[in-house]
């Protein structure tokens, strides 16, 4: 069996790995549309979450499997196509993440700066296209809407000192942008309540050891209790949600130079500002049953000089490939596209789920594939990626091997300072530069 994977983030290493495991032998070629592999490990994960980035290792292990490769700088769409993927490889497993910011759907969301968290995470994580998004911070408050985890990475990134950021690997040109940045009040705005986040306790207790920073919480926005629509699950992760939040509304307020302010049961209706972001029309919601905001009529303006919207992504599907415009996600039946093809990951089932979810994902997947490939009466096996190799190269396409990418990754090392992990190249001709030294 020969197999394309089209995406080298979690949701598509683990399916090789997987694949590996179940079926000895098979040939496994690993595409990414970057030099670079790991996908949202590399350019989604903080900076400062340097622990969770060791998951890397793992991925390193599969691709040190003879018959794995990693094919990197190949784009699915245009350096090859969907057909001629489908072509060449027996099965073809669509990894290729959700990347496009979901808008917000309101006036002035067109606005300088107003900014998605794909772009704005992918900006201080040094991903090549978002190098440029934002070149300086400038006013006294920033928002944030949406109150998910990115929300709380992008408020804790933007709340740290150039001291609490000097071990991660924050690109150098965020850093600067941060360093100077005006910003003193951080708003963090849910559209429900405090039961209804979903962030994860762990991150939220992260911010309350911020050295410059005070919270605000106002406490009459905390619950007495859970609501009945909150599974068994979850309820003790909510609790302690509710309780980390207590504890910042008990807190007495400091002279701190930054403030972190939870917003809770506050939709945004529209940016306001002409030429710039002047500041949000927020509308109060009420919690109605089964956890579902209601808008109450009552709207009240919050001036803010800078917006982030972390509401989740959608996927942007290549050339031919089918999409479902209702979910934002490839088209698919439990990761089934068409006889052949499968999707996994957040291409899959959209933006949810952490790195390890991908693997319990895998798992299930790659039996579904094994067992499709064993009963497909009429099987012809595909060339494989030699036919896909020839086409490259007739393309001049300058893929980059997983030994290249090893070239990139020291080369990012050795031009690290003062005590930082590594310092990624911006560019991708820089990282080809680096890639093919001597060559
Ligand atoms: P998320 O957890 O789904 O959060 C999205 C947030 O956006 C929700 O609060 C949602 O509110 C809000 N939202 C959606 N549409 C909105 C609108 N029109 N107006 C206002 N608010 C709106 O997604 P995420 O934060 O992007 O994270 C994606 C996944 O990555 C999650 O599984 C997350 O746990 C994971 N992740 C994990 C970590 C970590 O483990 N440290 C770090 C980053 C990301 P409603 O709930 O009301 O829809």
């Amino acid at each position: 069996m020969n197999v394309a994977i089209v995406g080298s983030g979690p949701a598509g290493l683990y399916v090789a790995e997987e694949l590996a495991r179940q079926r000895p032998g098979v040939r496994i070629d690993v595409f990414d549309a970057l030099p670079t592999p790991y996908g949202l490990v590399r350019s989604g994960v903080a900076p400062d979450h340097l622990s969770t980035k060791n998951v890397t290792r793992a991925f390193d292990r599969t691709f040190d499997r003879e018959h794995v490769r990693f094919l990197g700088n190949v784009t699915l769409g245009t350096d090859v196509s969907y057909d001629e993927l489908k072509a060449a490889y027996d099965v073809v497993v669509l990894s290729i993440g959700a990347n496009i910011d979901r808008r917000l759907g309101i006036p002035g969301e067109h606005l300088e700066q107003v900014y998605g968290a794909a772009a704005f995470v992918g900006w201080y994580n040094g991903h090549p296209d978002c190098r440029n998004v934002i070149a300086s911070l400038e006013g006294k408050a920033l928002a944030v809407l949406g109150n998910g985890n990115v929300a709380l990475d992008i408020v804790r990134i933007v709340a740290k000192t150039a001291d609490e950021l000097s071990e991660s690997d924050i690109s150098r040109h965020a850093a600067a942008v941060l360093e100077r940045s005006t910003i003193t009040d951080l708003y963090l705005i849910g559209r429900r309540g405090p039961v209804e986040a979903s962030f994860t306790s762990t991150e939220l207790a992260e911010l309350g050891e911020l050295g410059r920073c005070d919270i605000i919480v106002d406490p009459s926005q905390l619950p007495d209790g859970i609501g009945p629509h909150i599974g068994e699950k979850e309820i003790k992760a909510k609790e302690r949600n509710v309780e980390i939040l207590r504890d910042y509304a008990k807190r007495e307020l400091g002279t701190k130079p930054v403030r972190i302010h939870f917003l809770f049961c506050a939709a945004p209706q529209a940016v306001i500002g002409e030429d710039r972001v002047r500041g949000l029309l927020l509308e109060r919601t009420r919690i109605v049953e089964r956890g579902r905001a209601e808008l109450t009529g009552e709207r009240f303006e919050l001036p803010v000089d800078v917006v982030v919207t972390a509401i989740g992504y959608h996927t942007k599907p290549p050339t031919g490939v089918p999409f479902d415009e209702t979910r934002g996600v490839i088209a698919n039946d439990e990761g089934f596209v068409e006889p052949g093809v499968y999707v996994a990951g957040w291409s899959k089932h959209g933006p949810k789920g952490v790195i390890g979810t991908n693997r319990t994902d895998a798992k299930q997947l790659v039996g579904r594939i094994v067992s499709d490939f064993d009963r497909s009466p009429d099987r012809v096996t595909k060339p494989g990626g030699d036919s896909i190799d020839a086409l490259l190269r007739e393309r001049k396409v300058r893929v980059v091997d997983f030994d290249a990418w090893r070239r990139i990754a020291r080369a990012e090392q050795a031009r690290a300072r003062n005590g930082k992990p590594s310092e990624k190249f911006t560019d991708v001709a820089e990282m080809l530069d680096a890639a093919f030294m001597g060559n």
